[in-house]
């Protein structure tokens, strides 16, 4: 019998799983009681009522732990809550390291963890053996205890949520499947069931391993599909008791949880098994998977020797169901960049259950807010490239995506499925010559060239890795001659239009409304005056400009832009990133070799610093833009792509006599750290101020007409910075800095290093990290102090400046 339906709510969620249930739970505990849940089956029936129940607390990276962190706390008091039982027990975790990297990496977390207090403790065979005396233990290094980690009953905690979320005004209809999105325009307008149209102010998909085709049907991007999961439940299992910690295996891809009796033992194998290639059945309810056991025994056979009572236990059920898994096992969170009020909340990557509490608190908190709470750029929707929805790409993905889970997090490890996506035109060119590719966004991109007769693969640890002596002579090739960068992977749009100034000049936190030729570097600003974005714009007429950012920010800066755009304004926004390839001309000898090939003037007076124009190139026309992401003079040359290959041939011919050397990203990288460049996303987020980042200098207070985040950032100006982005340097020449390190002064953990790479110039590892300013400091007094920064556990003594340590005059590079 067809129910009633309210013909408009404030915000419709579509899909009854944990993640939808605790999204209308956060958005009633922040009042919005005009809230509609529609669920096409019965709440669970679709991924959540077969999780095993892990509630784990350390994830990869700070903001991630920290919303699984909550979703613990909340957990813990959501039957006294609700008083609906959710089987929430604190048990405690243990993870198992076999091997020194995965030691590393536990040692790592635990650090890590230290940043916002979440006890790790690091402990030892014995003492493992005494937290879990039915493991065999013989291989095993050491590991880690978390001992407010637990387990749960996923479908008590998703009706707990679902209660809560009732008894503060929600709807909840089951049997109610959306069928369609209507949207007005770039916005949403709601949604079309199975029984009647819902008007909506906001829409928020948590429609499970569905979400793509549905958000698909409105032009949303949201990249993930289904894979088989598995696990078995064992009976009579001798000495088993309800509070065994949680044990994971990783080294052995598999879990062991305690399950109403039972042991269960749960596999992220390494390659697995896509499932709905062909859709999803509409009556898929509650469903299993007939799976494949061959493909889940290598695991259970080690799950065996691990737990040997195991040999003597019976099993009690066979279990496989689908999850949904995204491209970089990151979830997809937030408003989508293609329609506003358009709300994500979907492709859980198997750690739905334990990050829901976070998830539905951060999206109830963006929908009120218009802003995520916190940088949440790790799993941004707007990350996603338009691309990644192609299924033959994810099918390939996501089968490396679920064991990715387990995997040792290894730094610089690059994707091994769905290769080859996006090339550069001198993508074959450069292989010839040994580069070994990354994948950043569907780019293959250079990131170290290897020796001639040497092998362009990694050979992954935390220490040194096989590149890089490759990458440090790449380095000194950029410092002391030339060398040779394909950049065509930065994303390029063109703003033409005779409202292309005042558009831009509002947008941009610079003043673009510079003369004809004039590059300016600039920071797009939200109205808390956080950076949205980094990145230059040259003004290449009167009315237009052309707009170069990362690659990894193409959609997210696009669609910033593009919404920032009047509807009534005269300009158009264009993407031109497929039409342009970049090369990078970098170091002292690039006027040198750039000379040698053009008849037009390169020098320091006919070309100055900050200028761009079009200048005849071998055969070619290409745009020369003098300007740098190394600290050294040099080009970045933007090439239509057609004419990429003869260029660069005569510049490699050319090079040839003057020791031009080719470089790769990880060169990149470890140079803009030793300038202090910031990079978006890492050092500079939605969530940091210019002022906070030492980006003041690019700020322009007093343009006419402002600029949006200007309000707050006069305010910030007239009050002390409470943080500073610092540059950090070891003094010793041996530890290596990745990411997520705490900064120590004294006694106090004051931050955490965002990003690090080892500079070669400066002979040590080098990072970028903010320092909260504590009593009586300001932020000028910030730097000179002494900190530490600990890694895995040892704290190293480091040198810090609020200067780029090298060449802090800018002599290098204006030259
Ligand atoms: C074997 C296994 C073990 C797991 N173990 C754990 C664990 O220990 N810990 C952990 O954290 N996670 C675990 N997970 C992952 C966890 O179960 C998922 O991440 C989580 O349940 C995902 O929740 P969801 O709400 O996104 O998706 P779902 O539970 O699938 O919910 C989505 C809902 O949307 C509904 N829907 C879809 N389209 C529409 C539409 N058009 N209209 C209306 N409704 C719609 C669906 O019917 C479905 O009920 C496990 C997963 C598996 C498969």
């Amino acid at each position: 019998m067809a129910v009633d339906i309210p013909a408009r709510a404030r915000v419709v969620i579509v899909g009854g799983g944990v993640i939808g249930c605790s999204v209308a739970y956060h958005l009633t505990k922040l009042g919005w009681d005009d809230v509609v849940l529609l669920e096409r089956k019965q709440l669970t029936s679709g991924t959540t009522w077969h999780a095993a129940g892990l509630i784990g607390q350390l994830r990869q990276s700070i903001n991630m732990t920290q919303l699984a962190r909550y979703t613990a706390e909340l957990y813990r008091g959501l039957e006294a809550e609700t008083g609906q039982a959710t089987g929430y027990r604190q048990c405690g975790s243990i993870s198992l390291a076999t091997t020194v990297g995965r030691m590393e990496e536990l040692r790592r977390n635990a650090s890590m963890a230290k940043v916002f207090g979440l006890r790790v403790d690091v402990v030892t065979r014995g003492e493992i053996r005494a937290l879990y005396p039915l493991a065999s233990l013989d291989d095993v290094i050491g590991g880690i205890h978390i001992p407010s980690d637990g387990y749960a009953n996923a479908v008590d905690i998703t009706q707990a949520l679902a209660k809560g979320a009732r008894s503060r005004g929600a709807r909840i209809y089951q049997d109610l499947a959306v069928t369609a999105i209507h949207r007005d325009g770039r916005r949403v307008t709601g949604v079309q069931t199975t029984n009647g149209r819902i008007d909506a102010d906001y829409v928020v998909m948590c429609g499970g391993m569905w979400t793509r085709n549905l958000a698909a049907s409105v032009g949303v991007t949201v990249p993930l599909h289904a894979c088989e999961h598995y696990y078995v439940l064992f009976k009579d299992v001798p000495g088993l008791n309800p509070d065994l910690p949680v044990l994971r295996d990783y080294d052995h891809c598999s879990y062991f949880k305690y399950d109403a009796g039972k042991l269960l033992v749960g596999a992220f194998e390494p390659h697995a098994r896509p499932w709905g290639m062909n859709g999803i059945a509409d009556d898929f309810s509650f469903g299993e998977i007939a799976g494949d056991f061959s493909h889940f025994e290598p695991v259970l056979l080690d799950a065996m020797r691990r737990v040997p009572a195991l040999e003597q236990a019976g099993i009690q059920k066979f279990f496989c169901g689908p999850e949904s898994f995204t491209p970089d096992v990151r979830y997809h969170l937030g408003e989508s960049a293609e329609l506003a009020n358009c709300f994500v909340a979907a492709g859980l990557n198997s750690i739905g259950l334990q990050s829901a509490g976070g998830i539905g608190k951060v999206v109830s908190e963006w929908i009120r807010d218009g802003h995520p709470p916190v940088d949440l750029w790790e799993v941004d929707v707007r990350r996603a490239m338009p691309f990644q929805i192609n299924r033959k790409y994810l099918q390939a993905r996501v089968s490396e995506s679920l064991g990715l889970l387990y995997a040792t997090h290894w730094p610089f490890r690059q994707y091994e499925s769905a290769r080859g996506v996006r090339k550069s035109a001198l993508h074959d060119r450069l292989a010839a010559i040994g580069a070994c590719f990354g994948e950043a966004f569907g780019w293959e991109r250079p990131n170290w060239y290897a020796p001639r007769g040497g092998r362009a693969e990694y050979e992954y640890s935390y220490g040194r890795q096989n590149w890089f002596d490759s990458s440090a002579r790449e380095h000194r090739a950029v410092r002391d001659g030339v060398g040779l960068f394909d950049q065509s992977s930065f994303a390029k749009f063109r703003l033409e239009g005779a409202d292309s100034v005042t558009t831009l000049n509002r947008v941009c936190a610079n003043d673009v409304d510079v003369p004809v030729g004039k590059i300016v570097y600039t920071q797009w600003l939200n109205e808390r005056g956080g950076i949205e974005a980094d990145l230059t714009v040259t003004r290449l007429s009167e009315t237009a400009y052309l707009i170069v950012t990362g690659a990894e920010t193409e959609v997210r800066d696009f669609h910033w832009l593009s919404r920032h755009i009047d509807n009534d304004a005269r300009c158009v926004l264009t993407n031109v990133t497929s039409g342009m390839g970049v090369l990078s001309l970098m170091g002292p000898k690039a006027r040198e070799l750039l000379q040698s090939l053009t008849p037009d003037d390169v020098s320091d007076r006919a070309f100055p610093f900050a200028t761009s124009r079009v200048i005849e190139l071998g055969l070619a026309l290409v745009r020369a833009s003098r300007i740098t992401y190394v600290g050294e003079l040099g080009w970045e040359l933007y090439i239509p792509t057609e004419f990429m290959l003869g260029v660069y041939d005569e510049l490699a011919a050319a090079g040839t006599s003057s020791g031009l050397v080719h470089a790769g990203y990880h060169a990149l990288n470890s140079l803009r750290m030793e300038k202090a460049y910031r990079h978006w996303g890492h050092d500079i987020t939605d969530e940091d101020t210019p002022l906070e980042a030492g980006l003041g200098f690019a700020v322009k207070m007093e343009k006419s007409g402002g600029f949006i985040g200007r309000d707050a950032l006069l305010k910030q100006q007239q009050s002390n910075l409470t943080k500073r982005l610092v540059q950090f340097k070891l003094k010793s020449p041996e530890p290596l800095l990745y990411h997520n390190e705490p900064i120590w002064q004294g006694d106090a953990i004051v931050g955490c290093i965002r990003s690090g790479m080892y500079g070669h110039t400066l002979g040590a590892a080098v990072g970028l990290g903010y320092v909260t300013a504590r009593e009586g400091q300001t932020a000028a007094t910030i730097g000179p102090d002494e900190y530490e920064i600990e890694i895995a556990g040892i704290r190293y003594p480091a040198t810090a400046s609020l200067k780029p340590m090298y060449d802090a005059a800018n002599e290098r590079i204006k030259r």
